[in-house]
C-alpha cells in the first residue's frame, strides 16, 4: 500500500533532505506574505526585484530588505 506523505508547509514541496534550507525559506516566505507598507503613502508596496520594491499606490521605487521589507537594520534605523 503506498503511504501518501504528508507535506509540512510552504517548503513541501522540496522533498526530503533539505532540513536547514527548508526551515529558513518557510520563514522567509512566511514574512513575504505579510502585507508590505509604503513608507511614503502607507500603500501596498511589492518586490520588484531584490532589495527593491515598487509601490502599487504611488508607484515609488525604494530599497529594503530582500525578502521583505522591514528587516532588522530598518527597524533599527
Ligand atoms: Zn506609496
Amino acid at each position: 500500500m503506498a503511504v501518501k506523505k504528508k507535506k509540512i508547509g510552504a517548503a513541501g514541496r522540496f522533498g526530503a533532505g533539505y532540513g536547514k534550507v527548508k526551515n529558513k525559506l518557510i520563514a522567509v516566505e512566511r514574512k513575504q506574505r505579510v502585507k508590505q507598507e509604503c513608507p511614503f503613502c502607507k500603500g501596498r508596496a511589492k518586490r520588484d526585484g531584490k532589495s527593491i520594491w515598487l509601490c502599487v499606490k504611488c508607484g515609488k521605487n525604494f530599497a529594503g530588505g530582500a525578502f521583505h521589507l522591514k528587516t532588522q537594520i530598518t527597524k533599527n534605523n
